[in-house]
């Protein structure tokens, strides 16, 4: 297909928005798979990202379809993760496309996710073309829906098209929509730059890459490179998803396929680069690459110990598909021999907790995820701290700075009190504040990662009974007023519960850790001391008191002396494991108490 006649776009919505649905139809309706193909469907695939409805990696999908115009098109859909966790692989997605389906609820309107979608795609110079999706429901408020897009997020409302993915409407207008509106690539020469934007690792195949050819041509025999790891490779094979790999003479500028070469694994290949001819490289590889970088840490660890190598391997599994994760071996006084792991967001990490429990049948235990904080010591040496039992002392630390990210949280009117009440509790700036419709208010605020990394969307969704929602972006790092929380029983640091909190929070959460432990410390024959303490100073402290073991009652009558030598056994005793300073601590208690915090 020529350059002219073909269209690259993707869809952008908010969860539940019919993104599925409407990308189902427009395959169907172009006739690129027959209804009833429809259970192995492409877009959709793992049964946890269904579950909680995200995508994190669908191929793209190559459309043939016949205008009004009369003449033929080559549509190629392109997907992208539903969650802001992956936003710099949403970006790399939107380059590879020259437009953008943007689905709205119709009854639901516009979305925090929408908005984020729409700042990336805005961002790319992309064409937009609005979806008022579901007008088939009897709650469906158009008006209300147009208002919106104009007022939040400047689209035009004469440009929506009301469609229902469900109902089959306004499928065809979108089609030709994305014919007329979305321009036709264009390309600056004959150099060949091709805009990696994923990878996949299948078994048979081995590394099976995405690529959005921008100039030139990928034809399989020749040499090409990558250029931000300047390695060369033999192209082996090219195609096109329809929606199985289509194997095709050679990849042209403007298309969007997938290249197989003698590459081994994802690792090496990394999202964002550019692929060029080996002999004749372009001067500049396309722009907008990073590399990306783990927001969260958080150690993860076997139940059983035995579990530590198959646990390895599973991990090991995870990554040949998903390069975002990275994991190295660690261990802990606490809780053994386990990984630090490092994850793009909240949602990456639980996924692939998840997946370790579901898939590899691992019994497993995460420590409190971790941001990564900047440190300055007073010599002004930098450092990243990713695991607050690496935090150097206080004494030497000039300044700590921590992640901070921009948060657009959407809910209904009647709610603003208690979400500036939650804004406040975790640190947050409102920035402003911004009336959607007659019922619901738009809040953007600046927030530290750190706050929103284990509860802030579940209270979110509890003070809304569900109607608010939430999406946020990086924002840089800032200076802040953070010290380190250690837990000590009997003395001993627990490098298991070691955080970095905000002074301010340190010893609230201290005084909740420490009750906590006593809850969950069984009583031992001696007395066990708990305390939490910032920078050596303690600031609170529990005691889970001796059992004290009647050891006398079985005496009857009055052997004195034997009461006394037992007496003296049991004392001697207590020393001995005051000196060792080693308190049993059952590992129900460490998984409690991590679950809990
Ligand atoms: P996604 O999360 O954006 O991929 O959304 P889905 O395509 O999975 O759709 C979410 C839910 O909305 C599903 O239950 C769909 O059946 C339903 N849905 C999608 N489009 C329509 C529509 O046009 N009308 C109605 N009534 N329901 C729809």
């Amino acid at each position: 297909m020529s350059i002219e006649r073909t269209r690259n776009f993707c869809i952008i919505a908010h969860i539940d928005h019919g993104k599925t649905t409407l990308s189902d139809r427009l395959l169907e309706s172009t006739g690129t798979i027959a209804e009833r193909e429809k259970q192995d469907q492409l877009l959709d695939s793992m049964d946890l990202e269904r579950e909680r409805g995200i995508t994190i990696k669908a191929h793209p999908v190559a459309m043939r379809y016949r205008a009004k115009d009369g003449h033929d098109y080559r549509l190629n859909l392109l997907d992208t993760p539903g969650h802001v966790d992956f936003a710099y692989e949403v970006s790399r997605s939107l380059a590879a496309c020259e437009g953008a389906l943007l689905i709205v609820d119709a009854a639901q309107g516009v979305e925090a996710q929408t908005v984020a979608n729409v700042h990336l795609a805005l961002k790319q110079g992309l064409t937009i073309i609005p979806v008022i999706n579901k007008i088939d429901l009897p709650n469906a408020d158009l008006p209300t829906v147009k208002k919106q897009l104009e007022d939040i997020l400047a689209i035009p409302a004469d440009e929506a098209i009301a469609a229902s993915a469900k109902a089959g409407i306004g499928i065809q207008d979108i089609l030709e929509a994305v014919v007329a509106r979305i321009p036709a690539p264009k390309a600056q020469d004959d150099t060949l730059r091709g805009l990696v934007f994923d990878s996949v690792f299948d078994g048979y195949r081995g590394v099976v890459s995405y690529i959005r050819v921008m100039s030139g041509s990928v034809i399989p025999g020749t040499a090409v490179k990558l250029m931000s790891t300047n390695k060369s490779y033999e192209i082996k094979e090219v195609g096109v998803f329809t929606p199985k790999m289509f194997q095709q003479k050679q990849l042209n500028a403007g298309d969007v396929g997938y290249f197989i070469a003698n590459i081994k694994s994802t690792a090496e290949i990394k999202i964002g680069d550019t692929l060029t001819d080996a002999r004749r490289p372009a001067s500049e590889p396309l722009p907008g690459f990073q590399e990306v970088n783990p927001m969260v840490y958080s150690g993860i660890y076997p139940i059983n110990t035995a579990d530590f190598e198959h646990l390895k391997m599973a991990m090991g599994k995870l990554q040949l598909n998903d390069a975002a994760f990275v994991f190295q071996p660690e261990s802990s006084v606490a809780l053994g021999f386990g990984f630090r792991c490092g994850f793009l967001g909240l949602l990456h990490m639980e996924i692939i907790q998840e997946r370790l429990r579901r898939e590899y049948n691992m019994d497993i235990i995460a420590t409190y995820p971790s941001v990564i904080y900047e440190v300055i010591r007073t010599n002004g040496e930098r450092l990243e701290v990713d695991n607050p039992a690496n935090l150097p002392d206080m004494s030497v630390i000039e300044e700590i700075r921590e992640p901070v990210v921009k948060c657009f949280v959407m809910i209904p009117n009647e709610n603003i009190g208690d979400m500036m009440q939650l804004m406040l509790d975790k640190r947050g700036t409102v920035e402003h504040t911004e009336s959607l419709d007659s019922r619901r208010v738009m809040i953007t605020a600046t927030l530290p990662l750190n706050e929103i990394l284990v509860d802030f969307h579940d209270k979110i969704k509890t003070l809304t009974r569900g109607y608010g929602s939430m999406d946020y972006e990086p924002a840089g790092y800032r200076a802040s007023d953070l010290v380190k929380l250690e837990m000590l029983v009997n003395g001993e640091p627990v490098d298991a519960f070691s955080s970095i909190v905000h002074r301010e929070k340190a010893e609230g959460r201290g005084r909740a850790l420490a009750a906590k432990l006593k809850e969950v410390i069984p009583t031992q024959l001696y007395q066990v001391s708990i305390q939490a303490a910032i920078g050596g100073k303690i600031v609170a402290r529990e005691n889970v008191s001796a059992m004290r073991k009647n050891v006398t009652a079985k005496c009857y009558g009055g052997d004195i002396t034997r009461k006394r030598k037992l007496l003296e056994k049991q004392k001697e005793g207590k020393k001995r494991m005051k000196a060792i300073g080693t308190v049993n601590i059952p590992q129900e208690a460490f998984i409690q108490v991590l679950r809990t915090s």
